[in-house]
């Protein structure tokens, strides 16, 4: 008998149906207002901060307190910031606490899990308000090109931040220890050495502390770099946790990260150029009813990141295809170096609990970040068909 990739994706696609189907395409379709409504929340609470007098007020402040213009920047970054994220937070709340739970994918009670957002705004608060503060002395020394040195700067920031992450910030929220012994960690490093990827990298991280999701991941940048399996994989048969590492052994070995780096600084440099363009624009039109009009003040700064948010919101089916695109490529290394197209399969067939499995092209083109069940479980299916029949492979 002839083996048909199409008929073998179908009887895949089978395995999902009825009442899970629906739920696991409710998650994902809710997914696309989310982003909607994110960006609508942040634009929203920008306005109501510029147009109350907020931003206008928090600048006084940080102008009275300090004669240093690079600390006036910070001081006004800090609580404007803060003031900023609580607006949103009822949003926040409901999209990552109430919803994961109402779907079965949280293992956090609340209080863990705020805990844990907290920390993530503390820190991301901090990072953002440094950066403004190199952002606004090039806006102020240059106000036509400074675009191109806070092109510079964030992706300097970034680079760093990726580079350090795995040593400073992720350690933080999880555990990650080396594999524990067992036939699968034999295989599984076995795997990555006969790959290039020193044994040493490759770790255990506690997720299901969070979610209850399998996942994997590479982080880290140069000597940093390092492969997590989460714990929720390691609990799944040893031929799937092969194919997930193939995977991501896939992202190391092709160099995602540092290409995803130049690939998100063009974009940047793209974003910077229009915002230094839009701003005074902006300030010129309204500046005068939010009590903002000149580069100088730091209250600058939710206007940039109304600019910001549309321009990320326009952006997000673009971004979404850099990165699905690495993820394609990582799904072929992946069957190439696992040789499990099966298990590789049911894998994704699980992944699809979350993620819409069946979408149109166009849906997955625009707003998925990976790819979909279908078109992994096909990628899969078309492999296996040009490899049947040789001996490792069934
Ligand atoms: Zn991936």
């Amino acid at each position: 008998m002839i083996f048909d990739p199409e008929l073998a994706t179908q009887a895949y696609m089978a395995t999902l149906s009825g009442a899970a189907r629906a739920r696991s395409d409710a998650y994902f379709e809710g997914g696309y207002w989310l982003i909607l409504w994110s960006a609508l929340a942040a634009i929203v609470a920008n306005l109501i901060i510029l147009r109350t007098g907020m931003a206008a007020a928090i600048s006084r402040w940080a102008r009275r307190t300090s004669r240093l213009r690079w600390l006036r920047s910070f001081l006004f970054a800090v609580p404007y910031l803060m003031l900023a994220t609580l607006i949103t937070l009822p949003l926040d709340i409901w999209s990552r606490f109430v919803r994961e739970h109402d779907y079965g994918l949280s293992n956090q009670d609340f209080g863990a899990w705020a805990s844990e957002a907290a920390l993530d705004i503390v820190i991301s608060t901090i990072l953002l308000s440094l950066l403004f503060i190199g952002i606004h002395a090039a806006i102020r020394r240059a106000p036509r090109s400074w675009w191109a040195i806070g092109t510079g700067l964030t992706a300097a920031g970034l680079t760093v931040m990726i580079m350090l992450a795995p040593l400073f910030i992720e350690p933080l929220f999880n555990k990650y220890t080396p594999l524990p012994a067992s036939p699968v960690r034999d295989a599984v490093l076995a795997m990555a050495r006969a790959n290039g990827v020193p044994a040493t990298n490759v770790y255990l991280v506690d997720a299901s502390r969070q979610s209850k999701r399998i996942s994997a991941n590479v982080a880290g940048l140069g000597g940093t770099t390092r492969i997590a399996l989460n714990d929720n994989l390691m609990r799944q048969p040893a031929d799937e946790v092969r194919a997930v590492l193939g995977h991501e052994i896939g992202h190391y070995v092709l160099n995602h990260v540092v290409k995803l780096i130049v690939t998100l600084t063009v974009i940047l440099a793209i974003g910077f150029f229009i915002a230094s363009r839009v701003l005074p624009a902006l300030l010129a039109r309204f500046g005068a009813r939010w009590g903002v009009t000149e580069v100088a003040d730091p209250a600058i700064l939710p206007v940039l990141l109304l600019v910001a948010t549309v321009l990320g919101l326009l952006l997000t089916p673009l971004m979404n295809t850099l990165v699905r695109t690495n993820e394609i490529e990582a799904d072929l290394y992946g069957l190439n170096a696992a040789r499990a197209p099966d298990a590789f399969a049911r894998t994704a067939i699980k992944l699809s609990q979350y993620r819409k499995i069946e979408p149109s092209p166009l849906e997955e083109a625009i707003f998925f970040d990976h790819p979909s069940g279908h078109t992994r479980v096909l990628t899969a299916m078309r492999w296996k068909a040009e490899h049947l029949g040789q001996p490792d492979v069934r």
